[in-house]
């Protein structure tokens, strides 16, 4: 039996024809611009999302780090939200290798930076103070879309305030699926965006970074200091390329199963939060922890638990795994209900001034009279 791996959709394998462009991938050595795959991925990407130019990078983390270093510079500052991925699960790679001060605030329930705060973290200029160069914002952030109306004004205000402005789009493209919205507009306001090629849309690893050709430029440069000049990465770009070609649409799967999940959870009791991609985050209550952390990998569902729970739907889980997940899930709830009414039944003549203990009991405790 598979397992159903809903940890994240960086669990997706390549696909058979994923798999077969690869094997077809015309290869040249990328650190001097001769891989066929990646210059025809770069081009093909910068054309569809409204860019000058596009650069391809072996992780999203690196992608990100050498853009928000192609716009800090030593020094500079950048705003971004306390639960950016840039700033709290990059290892602080912005601080600690790029010389840029991160000035992180906190992110609102929707996942915006309030126009207000940003506003109040702009550094004057001053000696005393950094130079505030970028906004940096994530969509999806936690699995929810960033409103269209509040990107633009976003992106509007901070350009009005001389800062540059990045978009780490890991999952761009599921805000898209899941907003409706053209993928051009969804990028518009930004300087430069990174776009995962590996998460849901299936490629084994790259990110884009898009950008004008002199930012891109400049993210070059960083990208061979940072160790991501790769030589035959056209195997890769052809996975990725496939990726945007045919696991676009597809995503509307993954929201739909992931609105299934939790409509399932919910009619099971827990506390589920609103879906709005292809992340379900549910309560489990610290009692049931260690038992589900037992009892689910043995059913075949694997999952990071915690007291919030984050459940992730992609290419490689279907709908009949997620109802085989919800039927683990129903199992043992029902087996402790089972458990705690049994428990119930059993115990109710121990309270004070009740007479003997059921059969069973009264066997190994002894009689209460
Ligand atoms: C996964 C992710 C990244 C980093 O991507 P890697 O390829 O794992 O380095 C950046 N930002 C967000 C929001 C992500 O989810």
């Amino acid at each position: 039996m598979p397992l159903i791996d809903l940890r994240s959709d960086t669990v997706t394998r390549p696909t058979a024809a994923m798999r077969a462009a690869m094997h077809a991938a015309d290869v040249g050595d990328d650190v001097y611009g001769d891989d066929p795959g990646v210059n025809h991925l770069q081009d093909y990407a910068a054309e569809r999302f409204g860019f000058e130019a596009a650069l391809w990078f072996a992780s999203g983390t690196q992608s990100n780090l050498a853009a928000l270093m192609s716009h800090c510079g030593r020094g500079g500052e950048m705003i971004v939200g306390q639960d950016a991925h840039t700033y709290r699960y990059e290892q602080g790679g912005a601080a600690v290798l790029g010389s840029i001060q991160p000035q992180p605030i906190v992110n609102q329930p929707d996942g915006s930076l309030a126009l207000r705060d940003i506003a109040a973290a702009i550094k004057p200029d001053d000696l005393h103070f950094a130079r505030t160069r970028l906004l940096a914002l994530e969509n999806t952030i936690g699995g929810k879309v960033l409103a269209p109306a509040y990107v633009r004004d976003a992106t509007m205000f901070a350009k009005s305030r001389g800062l540059a402005t990045h978009l780490d789009g890991a999952r761009l493209m599921n805000a898209v699926i899941a907003s409706g919205q053209a993928e051009r507009d969804a990028v518009a306001g930004f300087d430069t965006v990174s776009l995962c090629l590996s998460k849901g849309l299936g490629a084994p690893a790259g990110s884009l970074l898009l950008g004008n050709r002199e930012v891109i430029k400049l993210a070059k440069r960083w990208r061979k200091a940072l160790g991501g000049g790769l030589r035959q990465a056209g195997i890769y770009a052809a996975a990725g390329l496939h990726a945007l070609e045919h696991h676009v649409t597809r995503l509307a799967d993954d929201h739909a199963n992931a609105a299934h999940l939790a409509a399932g959870l919910a009619a099971l009791g827990l506390k589920v939060e609103p879906v709005q991609t292809n992340m379900v985050f549910v309560e489990i209550a610290s009692e049931d922890l260690p038992a589900l952390t037992l009892y689910l990998p043995e059913q075949g569902v694997l999952a990071a638990l915690g007291a919030r729970t984050r459940l992730v739907t992609h290419l490689d889980v279907s709908r009949a795994q997620i109802d085989a997940a919800l039927a683990a899930f129903g199992r043992y709830y029902a087996v402790k209900q089972h458990a705690a009414a049994t428990f119930r039944a059993a115990t109710r003549p121990l309270s004070p001034m009740t007479g003997s203990l059921p059969p069973g009991l009264a066997e190994l405790y002894g009689s209460t009279t």
